[in-house]
This record gives C-alpha cells, structure tokens and sequence, in this order.
C-alpha cells in the first residue's frame, strides 16, 4: 500500500518513489513538506543566511550549452572580462561590507592564461582581506591540477553543477561533442571533492524533457555523491538559445517554481547540514522566490556586486533579476529581505558546510 505524507517524511531515507510523491504533492501535503524541512533547517543551521558577494567576471564562454544566454554561439550579446583591478575591487567591496565570502563565475575557459589569472587574484584577493574572506569558484570543468592549483592558492568552495544527472536528457540539452561530456562533468566534480574542496552541484529544474523519475534521480545522485553544498534552480527560457523551441512543452513558470521549492525542501530534508543556495532565478520568477527558499531549506544567498555596467551582459535566461541595481543596492534589498523570511544574515563569517566538517573529521578518525 502507498504511504501517505506523514508516514515517508517520518522515514530515515527516501526511495525514488517517496522522492516522486513528495514532488507531486498539493495542498496540506505540501505544507507538511514545507513544514518538515523548515524544522530541519531550524535544527541544523539556525535562523542563519550567510552572503556570498557574486563577481561575474567574464561571460567569455567556450562551451554551447542549448540552454544558455552566454553560451559560444550566442553572438547578440556583448562579450566582457572584468580587469584583474575590477575584480578585485569588488573583493574589496565584499570585504569592507563584512560579507565573509565572495564567488567567483565566469563561462568556461581552460588555458593556462586562465589558470594563472585566476591563482594571481586568488593571492591578491587573500592579501586584500587578510586572508579573511573565503572564496567560492564557479568557472566550471578543468583538469585535477588546474583544481589542486587554485585550492593550493586559497579557493575552498567550488561550485559545479552536472545540469542534469540522467545522461540521456544531458545529451539533449547539451552538444553532442567532447566539450560536452557528461563523463568528464562527473570526473571534475570527484577530482574536486579529492583535493578537498567543499563540493557544490546542482541542476536545473523543468528543463524541456525532463521527468519527475529525473528530479528524484537528482537529488539521490546528489546524497549518494555526499556533496556539501547544493545550488538548483528553475529553468527559465532565453530567447537566443536552441532550447526556446521547446517553450510549448514546459510546464509553466509557477510550476517550475513551485517544483524549485520542492526540491529544496526534499534535499534539505535527505541532507540536514548541507549550504543550500536560494538561487537568483527564483526572484526571476517571484518577487520574494529567494526568501520563500530561505524560510523552507535554503541558508545561502548570492548579493551581485559585478560592477553594474557588465550585468546586462550576464544574462543566462531571459528576465533577470538586478540587472541594473549596484552592489549596495543588492546589499540594502537582500537584507530586508532576509528578515522578512524571519532569518539573519550572519557577517564576518565563511558560513562553511557542517556537513563538509563532519564529512573531513570523520575521514580523520
Ligand atoms: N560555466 C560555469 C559552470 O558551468 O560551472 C559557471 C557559469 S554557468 C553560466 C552558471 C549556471 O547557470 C549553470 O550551471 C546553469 O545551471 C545556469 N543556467 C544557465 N542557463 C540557464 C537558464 N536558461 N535557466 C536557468 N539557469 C541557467
């Protein structure tokens, strides 16, 4: 016989099918979902948001993902990268305005330019701050020694998401070419957990194709792979991108939001002491998506403080959010925000994963 609501959120593990009956839940089911995973993420990490200061420094991308707004092939935008000045001058931001951590993005590039850029602002940014701001990167798939550089020079937290964890629907959503390789998306993400980064991933949620049977199989990837820190968020369309010719067979935007939540609150729920990031698409959809997040599972929010002038061209989907706000702007808003999801952003500190300290302390023993 099914179990009802109650009876799977009592349990200490989920099956693939409990997985896909919380997704589908309605009404007072999904309250008693919501209502779960808030009590766990009260138990485990508090009423607590840490920041990290977003630097989008470059949307030069070499990769064509189908469903991107920066990817290679999309010649309607201008293409930046912010001088090693400019970036550093947003750390600085961050710094002086106590946010503990910055990350990192840009498209994907791998040279040995790119590699030694990046070691040279991970120094500067660490002498900047006293070695006090923690530095997240998300600059996507490079090899182990590329990693073990970066980390060497201080980066700790590296945020990669594989997309989507069924092969089959990364096929679809991605060239079919050797610089889109799922095989190689997994090898990076093991090689980061390896050299002893605090392992970030996610996907996205209502791409064309995908299933509820995909979204399950996510989230158990995702606590199979023991990562530390998650970041989801919804697919939203962007006009320049070979993906728009699905737009008919989405689900519709309220749905994929809703779905976002759920999955939040699901893996909140299977990995009680992991960082879960409210990703900045959900605002794209609703005006307080972030906070909705904050209050059901998520404890880490991203304020933009690239340099306002180059966020036009950081468009990933259509209709995102802040494009024209300053860093101080994102700092005043989130803050407001934050306390309107009965939290509290917490300064001065990293807001490293616990589950990371458990997971390092028991390889100790
Ligand atoms: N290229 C780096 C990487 O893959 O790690 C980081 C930059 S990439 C633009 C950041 C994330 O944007 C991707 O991991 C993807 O999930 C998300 N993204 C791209 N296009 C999107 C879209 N149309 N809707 C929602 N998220 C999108």
């Amino acid at each position: 016989m099914a179990l009802t609501i109650s009876e799977i959120l009592e349990k200490e593990a989920f099956t693939r099918g409990n997985i896909i009956t919380l997704l589908k839940s309605t009404g007072e089911d999904r309250t008693s979902l919501f209502k779960k995973s808030a009590e766990i993420k009260e138990e485990y990490i508090g009423k607590k948001v840490w920041f990290r200061g977003l630097i989008e420094f470059s949307n030069i991308c070499s990769k064509d993902c189908l469903y991107c707004g920066i990817r290679k092939g999309n010649s309607n935008i201008a293409r930046y990268n912010l001088s090693d000045e400019e970036i550093l001058s947003a750390a600085r931001f961050a710094y002086i305005n106590r946010y503990g951590s910055i990350a990192l993005q840009s498209g994907e590039l791998e040279s040995p330019f790119v590699t030694g850029r990046i070691e040279y602002l991970l120094h500067k940014i660490k002498e900047l701050s006293n070695g006090e701001l923690g530095v997240t990167l998300s600059v996507g798939e490079q090899e182990p020694d590329v990693y073990k550089r970066w980390y060497d020079a201080g980066a700790h937290r590296y945020l990669l998401r594989v997309e989507a964890t069924n092969s089959s629907l990364y096929s679809k959503i991605h060239p079919d070419d050797s610089k889109h390789d799922f095989n190689r998306r997994l090898k990076c993400l093991k090689s980061l957990q390896d050299i002893g980064y605090q392992t970030g991933t996610g996907v996205m949620i209502g791409l064309p194709f995908q299933t509820m049977d995909d979204l399950a199989g996510d989230l158990l990837f995702m606590k199979s792979f023991n990562i530390d820190m998650c970041g989801m968020g919804p697919y939203i369309e962007h006009a320049d991108t070979p993906l728009i010719e699905h737009t008919e067979n989405l689900l519709p935007i309220t749905d994929r939001f809703d779905l976002t939540l759920k999955m939040i609150a699901i893996i909140r729920i299977m990995m009680k002491d992991i960082n879960i990031v409210a990703a900045t698409a959900l605002q794209a959809i609703d005006p307080i998506g972030r906070e909705k997040a904050v209050r059901i599972g998520a404890n880490i929010l991203m304020p933009n403080i690239t340099p306002g002038k180059y966020r036009e061209s950081y468009k990933l989907y259509d209709n995102k959010p802040c494009t024209d706000d300053s860093a101080e702007d994102c700092q005043s808003c989130l803050e407001a925000r934050v306390s309107l999801a009965d939290a509290e952003v917490i300064y001065d500190e990293w807001g490293d994963s616990k589950h990371y300290r458990e997971r390092i302390s028991r390889q100790m023993i």
